[in-house]
């Protein structure tokens, strides 16, 4: 049997037609009529760094080690992970082809894997530069900015499709070469800045059910935000200058951009079909386990994040999950047990026969039993831990009904925004308040106590301790493409 993970970076739950009936992302949606979907799928975390992280060990960051992302990953952390097996590890060393495609991440992501993308530095060192002296050049005329952002995207070519089409080609070359294979594809479609077909934004335009605020009025209130920075400078794919949208009556706003959002979904949907076909072609889809999942979400909006990532809310959060196992007739359709992110690696193992204890030490737990249909060989969960470093220093536990979220420091300012997003203790019905707007923190004191003991418990349950020793005055770690990677995170909006 042969595994392919597909990661689609900062995909929202409700873009995916199988949990919302929206039609962005048919390939996805019919994967997942023959396979599983996760209604209450769960990330550990809300970046890619420590999420992408458990996804490969099955562990929460808490006990793999790395809680932070990108540059902010610590000598500590980065000691810490090289103490913990991951699944291409494991997988490599019992003989599978192990590959990487599209826009992994490198350094420790790297481990295990036989085959990963050049992460061409040249590309984006040009592309930062050409995106400062555009900003140059257009504070002195926005005609002569423009210009150059147009002259350096069509020399460059970079569009979404070629990204798509090179994915595809390069996995298809791949699957020619391999025997069995572990293959981890990693699309950053739906990150921001969104780089998307406008004739697919322009259909997705008039179906978006938001209000529509005008991006130059969010850029005054969040100037560092990832959508005001990337999309109202020149080059930038909401341009304030761009003639197609300027006279769109809709305007260039929050409408515009989620409209590009859902196209992006779109983008990412159609390179999964490609790779379903290349395994559909050499009759190979049969003989093996296809996921598909999200490393977080996206708050397009929810309280008043906008296209980032902060913070432990739903949005941010919750991800869309869909197993499809070899045999596709087999299983059940929906599940709502509440999942995470760390059961991926203890699934793949035991569906190929890997016992986990020979092989890792998880946290998660296999998904087959919910697969195929034996709800009995489940151990149910009543809750499940979030943790988040990368904006603000955030504890939170998610159960069945309700979301529990405490500030881990005095000050629960968002490093971003530079402003909280919420009182430093938070209470949600998600029954009654999916949408986490009403804070019962004061009003529901038994179940506020009731999960502060919750959360104690889990963080004393997943302790460090017990994972890797953090062991404070090692020797720095450096991998040779770190400057790479930091360099394409800043250009995504990452400091
Ligand atoms: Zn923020």
């Amino acid at each position: 049997m042969n595994v392919l993970v597909v990661v689609v970076d900062a995909l929202r739950t409700d873009r995916v037609g199988a949990y919302d009936g929206r039609r962005v992302t048919p390939t996805i949606d019919e994967l997942a009529a023959a396979g599983t979907v996760f209604e209450r799928a769960y990330s550990t975390t809300n970046a890619t760094d420590p999420a992408l992280t458990s996804l490969q060990t099955g562990r929460f960051p808490r006990t793999h080690g790395v809680l932070n992302h990108g540059s902010h990953v610590t000598d500590e952390e980065k000691r810490a992970i090289e103490g913990v097996t991951s699944l291409p590890m494991v997988l490599e060393e019992r003989g599978y082809d192990t590959a990487a495609f599209g826009r992994p991440l490198g350094r420790w992501h790297r481990r295990g894997f036989d085959r990963y993308p050049e992460l061409s530095s040249a590309h984006w060192r040009l592309k930062s530069l050409e995106k400062s002296a555009s900003s140059l050049l257009y504070g002195i005329h926005p005609a002569i900015g423009d210009t150059l952002s147009r002259t350096y995207n069509a020399l460059t070519d970079r569009t979404g499709s070629d990204d798509e089409d090179s994915v595809v080609a390069e996995f298809t070359d791949f699957l020619d070469e391999s025997e069995r294979f572990y293959s981890l594809v990693h699309l950053m479609d739906t990150h921001t800045p969104y780089d998307v077909d406008d004739e697919l934004v322009e259909r997705y335009l008039d179906t978006d059910e938001y209000e529509n605020r005008p991006l130059s009025a969010l850029a005054e209130e969040f100037p560092t935000g990832s959508i005001t920075a990337n999309s109202l400078t020149p080059g930038g794919v909401v341009n304030q200058d761009n003639e197609r949208w300027a006279d769109h009556e809709a305007g260039v706003g929050t409408a515009l951009a989620r409209a590009q959002y859902d196209a992006a979904a779109t983008e990412a949907d159609r390179t999964i079909e490609g790779l379903l076909e290349a395994l559909e072609d050499r009759d190979l889809l049969e003989e093996t386990l296809v996921v598909v999942l999200a490393d977080h979400g996206e708050s397009l909006g929810e309280h008043e994040i906008y296209f980032e990532h902060h913070g432990l809310y739903e949005p941010t959060t919750r991800i869309p999950l869909v197993v499809r196992p070899p045999e596709s007739d087999a299983g059940v359709e929906r599940s709502s047990e509440l999942v995470s992110i760390t059961d991926i690696a203890p699934t793949i193992l035991d569906a190929l026969d890997i016992p986990d204890e020979q092989a890792f030490d998880a946290d998660g737990q296999s998904l087959r039993p919910l697969l195929e249909g034996e709800s009995d060989d489940w151990e149910r969960r009543e809750s499940l831990l979030l943790e988040e470093a990368n904006t603000q220093r955030f504890r939170g536990v998610r159960t069945d009904r309700w979301k529990y979220l405490r500030a881990v420091e005095d000050d629960p300012t968002c490093r971003y925004c530079e402003r909280p997003h919420g009182a430093s203790e938070q209470l949600y019905d998600l029954e009654a308040d999916p949408e986490e707007t009403e804070n019962l923190a004061e009003k529901r004191s038994d179940t506020l106590a009731t999960l502060r003991d919750e959360l104690d418990d889990l963080l004393a349950r997943y302790d460090p301790q017990t994972g890797p020793s953090d062991d404070t005055d090692g020797d720095s770690v450096e991998y040779d493409d770190e400057e790479e990677v930091l360099d394409r995170l800043e250009s995504l909006g990452y400091r």
